[in-house]
């Protein structure tokens, strides 16, 4: 009886949490979001990497490119404070949810030489 009386009262009333992902809810103020980075002004020193406590990012300096490894960022801001011009940022909310893992991958395109 006491099991009825519960099914029926959860039946009745709203929901106790979210049908995430179909309903999300709205980002924190100053949250750390999501990390992202301007390409064109990183100039592949290496401190973010060296910085990183999760060891999630790469840099290349000779192939010119960036990459994050989005599962294991813990969004600590570290490399955001630590990049020497200022080219990575954090914005919005956490990943959303996906089927398979990947890397965030980034490369700075070749720039042509100026006229002489
Ligand atoms: S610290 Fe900044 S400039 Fe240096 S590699 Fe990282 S993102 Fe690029
Ligand atoms: S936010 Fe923190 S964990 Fe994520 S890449 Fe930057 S230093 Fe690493």
């Amino acid at each position: 009886m006491f099991m009825t009386k519960t099914v029926l009262k959860n039946l009745l009333t709203k929901y106790a949490t979210r049908l995430y992902p179909f309903q999300t809810r709205e980002t924190f103020k100053d949250v750390k979001g999501e990390l992202k980075i301007e390409i064109d002004k990183c100039v592949f020193c290496g401190v973010c990497k060296m910085r990183c406590p999760s060891q999630c990012i790469g840099v290349d300096k000779k192939g010119r490119s960036w990459e994050v490894d989005p599962f294991a960022c813990v969004y600590c801001g570290i490399c955001v404070d630590a990049c020497p011009v200022k080219c990575l940022y954090q914005e919005g909310m956490y990943k959303a949810p996906v089927a398979e893992k990947h890397m965030v991958f980034h490369a700075q395109e070749e720039k042509a030489d100026a006229p002489t």
